[in-house]
């Protein structure tokens, strides 16, 4: 197949995940005559975060009350459900249960409280450990909070529906697709990379452009923004999976009492869609953006994070914290002593090595995380540039903030043509 012969975009998305599916189903949804481009560089969508997360749909509780986050995630939630019912995907509400072990954590699981009602979650208690065993008879814990509406879903399902949407709506998809260089102006000039069919080699124009990246969120907006004052750092996490013939002793999710410096640490258990029970995931530097193994190595990238100012500045502060993660990298027995202060009866022999997602984090370059999500727009570009947890769960509605932050400087009142 040759390559098209008009090259000339209303709107490329860069990112076939969640995020930037969502974004594409938005756009036509309120602009159906766009001639919208999603380029993606991997053979198939959702090839990252999107495709290696813990598939819960959040509630909402943990986030600073008034943040993106907040404001996406309720919201989102409800979104979720209902886009899921809709199209058929299947999606469960096992609720979730955030338990504090001992006296020391409570002031925080109360804090945790508090922020959940201020957010608008529904159905939160908080429980003793009677009702603690009633939900889950395993679990551990003097108190905890019971989340009932929080669910599980597979997000790729999610991503492969919105991709139905986007082509219903006569929108493309570019796989195997890679955004080289982006030139700001009007329109916007992409340099494309790829090699496969449909034929996208060389340079496509745009009105407008929006990058949803993920892991190379920095790269795509440093491409536009040269002073762009953050750095993506990949922090890998591994699961275990529980044997079949445990996967009965966890009914839902039981996750630890977040520690506000470290708001994705602590492992968790959580039952799957598909039945599977995972554990995990922990925390440790990834030594590539895409590195799911321990020995996945890209020198290159690794330089970029040890090079950066943010990155010493962080590990000089949380050193202890990371070389434990490390360790319980390492040692599978350390990993399951940690489990077992939540489950006190699993035993390392009842792991089976499960799957690995890796996290974009945004760093500054004072070494703070970005703990909110972070979408710069100017112009005719928007970036996304920070979409962490809940993204997925949140990704309908963020994706509407995008669209609705954007149509005020693209100038979409009309619909575009080309
Ligand atoms: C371990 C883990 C557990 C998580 N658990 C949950 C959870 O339970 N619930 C929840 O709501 N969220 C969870 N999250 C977060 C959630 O998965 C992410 O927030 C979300 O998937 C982000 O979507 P995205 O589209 O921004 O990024 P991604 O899914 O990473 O997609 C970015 C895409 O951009 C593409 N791309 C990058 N650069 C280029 C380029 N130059 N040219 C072309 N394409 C490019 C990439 O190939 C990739 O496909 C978790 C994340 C991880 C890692």
């Amino acid at each position: 197949m040759t390559r098209p012969a008009n090259t000339q975009y209303d709107l490329v998305i860069v990112g076939a995940g969640i995020v930037g599916l969502a974004t594409a189903r938005e756009f036509l949804i309120r602009y159906p005559r766009l001639r919208l481009l999603v380029v993606e560089k991997e053979q198939h969508i959702a090839a990252h975060q999107t495709g290696h997360n813990s598939g819960v749909i959040h509630s909402g509780i943990y986030y600073a009350p008034g943040s993106l986050k907040a404001k996406t995630c309720v919201e989102g939630s409800a979104r979720m459900k209902q886009y899921c019912q809709e199209k058929g995907i299947k999606y469960e509400l096992y609720g979730k249960l955030i338990v504090a072990l001992d006296e020391s954590e409570l002031p925080r699981l109360d804090n945790l409280y508090k922020r959940g009602l201020a957010n608008g979650v529904q159905g939160l208690e908080v429980v003793g450990p009677e009702r603690i065993k009633e939900i889950e008879p395993y679990a551990a814990g003097i108190k905890a909070i019971w989340s009932p509406n929080t669910g599980v879903v597979d997000y790729k399902q999610v991503a492969a529906a919105y991709v139905k949407d986007i082509k219903d709506a006569g929108g493309e998809i570019a796989l195997e697709c890679r955004v080289e260089s982006i030139k700001p102006g009007t329109p916007v000039t992409l340099q494309l990379a790829g090699s496969f069919e449909p034929f996208w080699q060389g340079e496509i124009t745009t009105k407008y452009l929006v990058t949803c990246g993920g892991l190379h969120s920095d790269l795509l907006a440093s491409m536009t923004t040269p002073d762009n004052n953050v750095q993506i750092i990949p922090f890998r996490g591994d699961y275990y999976l529980l044997k079949p013939e445990k996967r009965q002793m966890v009914k839902g999710m039981i996750y630890p009492v977040p520690d506000p410096r470290f708001p994705f640490l602590g492992v968790h258990f959580t039952r799957l869609i598909s039945g599977e029970v995972k554990a995990g995931p922990n925390a440790v530097l990834a030594f590539a953006r895409e590195g799911y193994g321990r020995r996945d190595i890209n020198w290159r990238e690794l330089g970029e994070v040890l090079t950066y100012p943010g990155f010493w500045k962080l590990a000089m502060k949380h050193w202890q914290m990371g070389a434990m993660e490390m360790y319980r990298d390492y040692v599978k027995a350390a990993y399951a002593k940690e489990l077992q202060r939540y489950m006190p009866e699993i035993t390392a022999d009842d792991l089976l090595p499960g799957p690995s997602g890796v996290r974009a984090q945004a760093l500054a370059r004072d070494g703070k995380m970005v703990d909110d999500f972070l979408i710069r727009h100017s112009k005719n570009i928007v970036h996304v540039q920070n979409a962490p947890s809940p993204a997925a769960t949140a990704s309908l509605v963020i994706a509407d903030s995008i669209v609705n932050e954007a149509q005020q400087d693209f100038e979409l009142q009309q619909p575009a043509t080309v």
